[in-house]
């Protein structure tokens, strides 16, 4: 691995590592999941990346190249479709109700919800029954697209977790919680 990019596996999430690389790559925003990865793991690119730190054009051409497709992790790009949007996101309400309806404190809120903010599976909600249904406020309706949950509200249920594996943590999801079997 390269050096400058070994540097950045002391953060303590997938999402923070991955707007670190974006940092040092002068971006305002995070690098995509395919693009941290295939930096890990492919030290040509990795320099070349770093070598274009100064050309948005070529930098732009590293970070959208097609064989970036091949490092996404996992659940990248599910398409659900309505039935399972119904289906999920009713779901999760029903298994909080059954729960008592028990809400997670506001420190584990603030964890989980920084790290869906930062998150590429958090999308625009999609103009689908679902969503009309379960959403309350419109300031923060994007949905997680690993799952088809509304994150801010998700992130609030105690009977909810985040569905995808911190590729730096095995064993942990991306709110930097165990995965339970
Ligand atoms: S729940 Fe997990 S996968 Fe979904 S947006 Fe949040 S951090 Fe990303």
């Amino acid at each position: 691995m390269l050096e400058i990019i070994k540097e950045l596996e002391g953060a303590t999430s997938w999402n923070a590592m991955r707007k670190e690389l974006g940092n040092l790559l002068g971006l305002d925003t995070p690098v995509s999941s395919a693009v941290l990865r295939r930096a890990r793991e492919d030290d040509k690119f990795a320099s070349y990346l770093m070598m274009s730190r100064n050309s948005i054009e070529t930098l732009n051409l590293f970070l959208n190249t097609p064989k970036n497709k091949e490092y996404e992790i996992s659940a990248t790009g599910i398409e659900h479709t309505n039935l399972d949007l119904a289906k999920r996101a009713t779901k999760a309400i029903f298994d909080w109700g059954k729960s008592g309806f028990q809400k997670v404190d506001q420190e584990t809120f603030d964890t989980r919800f920084s790290n869906c903010e930062q998150c590429e599976y958090l999308k625009e909600a999609p103009d689908k029954l679902a969503y009309q249904v379960t959403l309350v406020r419109k300031s923060s309706n994007k949905i997680c697209s690993a799952c088809g949950c509304t994150a801010s509200k998700k992130a609030w249920l105690a009977t909810e977790s985040c569905p995808v594996e911190d590729p730096l943590h095995a064993g942990y999801n991306l709110w930097e919680q165990p995965i339970s079997s």
